[in-house]
């Protein structure tokens, strides 16, 4: 089995030229004295809508590994697979995060969920977790309530974990299991019988992704109580570390935080926590280095402003079709989106601050923002037109992508 290292990063790319400079912030970062195994992720519903191939990614991450000589790990992650896309995955992939959302709630066959209640029985009464006075009350209704919700997605994880060994000839690869693109969190007593379940079902779960309260929106800040996420989060860490000195797990088993880019309140709770339980994370950033090359773009006027001026064009007549795939993960509010007009009339800084994650400066536009996260499509469809102009202004957008990963969000994440 792979080891992931302790901390470790998403960093997706959409139109894959943005490899190097993603690695060189994790190298700059290993300078500073931060460890980071990157994680090149880019998921099943990313390549169809870009009609790209997982090989692609790997080709990208390997030319980036060699040309800045990184030694240590790297992953390509098959991101949020399931039994009908984990194929396509198989030959470039050696990191799968095993999506079972649509199995949450699916109730379980009775004789399954008997069984579930009667192993996980040990449990009733008060579980204390480790370095921490908290401890959780766990009833037969507590178990009975968590099999009920998740034993058929820790069942239909076992039946994709299976299939991708028999695919893949060995089970040498990074496995995540994920449960975040659905509307209800998972609370930590919860994530406790999940592990359970996904321990029993044989399933070396290495990350695991749950769905935490408040909104988790794409590209955007955290929306909802810092404290509540904080007291959670926490309570997951110790979770986890109770899950692994309790079940047959792998020993580095970790969080995985999606949709974690740009979500700058929650990163000085996260940050303190990892320290404070001594665990790991893993967190995926991928869909805001597109919005950086769109930064690059806009900032540097002429063409390039042109192109991203043309994309917000599109991306505001075809709003429906753009953003229903993300709907559980975006929230527009369409009243605050600039028409096309106002947006044909900007400069490349205005266009630029609009879109830019700095709360600080009164052009951002979180809706705009989010719009344009879910509209790589439209630059997918220019094909040359987009592509050529990624290289044409590679020099500024490489920085502005190196920039955002290592000071907006490493440096804030990650203890050192
Ligand atoms: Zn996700």
């Amino acid at each position: 089995m792979k080891q992931l290292g302790k901390y470790s990063m998403g960093i997706g790319d959409r139109f894959g030229h943005q490899a190097k400079a993603q690695l060189s912030a994790i190298i700059k970062a290993k300078d500073l004295g931060i460890d980071i195994t990157p994680v090149w992720n880019k998921s099943y519903r990313e390549h169809q809508i870009i009609h790209s191939q997982p090989s692609n990614t790997r080709l990208k991450a390997d030319k980036a590994v060699n040309e800045l000589n990184w030694r240590e790990d790297y992953f390509v992650d098959a991101d949020h697979i399931g039994i009908a896309t984990v194929d396509l995955f198989v030959e470039a992939s050696d990191f799968f995060t095993i999506d079972v959302a649509d199995s949450i709630g699916i109730s379980p066959e009775k004789v399954s969920l008997d069984k579930f209640v009667s192993d996980n029985a040990q449990f009733i009464g008060e579980l204390e977790l480790p370095g921490s006075l908290l401890k959780i009350v766990v009833d037969e209704n507590t178990i009975k309530s968590a099999g009920e919700k998740y034993l058929t997605a820790a069942k239909h994880a076992a039946d994709i974990y299976k299939l991708i060994v028999k695919l893949k000839g060995n089970n040498d690869f990074i496995v995540e299991v994920s449960m975040d693109e659905t509307d209800t969190p998972q609370t930590p007593t919860e994530l406790f019988f999940i592990l359970s379940a996904l321990s029993s079902e044989s399933i070396p779960v290495q990350t695991i992704a749950p769905k935490f309260s408040g909104r988790f929106n794409k590209g955007v800040d955290y929306v909802g109580d810092v404290n509540i996420f904080q007291k959670e989060f926490e309570q997951d860490l110790m979770i986890i570390n109770k899950a692994i000195e309790t079940f047959d797990l792998p020993k580095d088993l970790k969080l995985s935080v999606h949709s974690g880019s740009d979500k700058f309140s929650i990163y000085k709770p996260i940050k303190e926590a990892l320290k404070k339980f001594d665990t790991g994370l893993h967190i995926k950033t991928a869909g805001t280095t597109w919005l950086e090359e769109l930064i690059g773009l806009a900032s540097a006027e002429d063409e390039g402003l042109e192109i991203a001026k043309d994309i917000y064009a599109e991306a505001y007549n075809r709003y429906d079709e753009l953003c229903g795939p993300y709907k559980t993960v975006i929230d527009i509010d369409l009243k605050f989106l600039p028409s096309i007009e106002e947006v044909n009339s900007w400069n490349g800084e205005k266009f630029s601050q609009s879109l830019r994650h700095d709360q600080a400066n009164s052009n951002y536009n979180m809706h705009f923002r989010q719009l344009l996260h879910v509209s790589y499509k439209i630059a997918a469809e220019m094909g040359d037109r987009y592509l050529s102009a990624l290289e044409k202004y590679r020099v500024q957008i490489s920085k502005n992508v190196e920039e955002n990963i290592l000071e907006r969000h490493i440096k804030l994440v990650f203890p050192s």
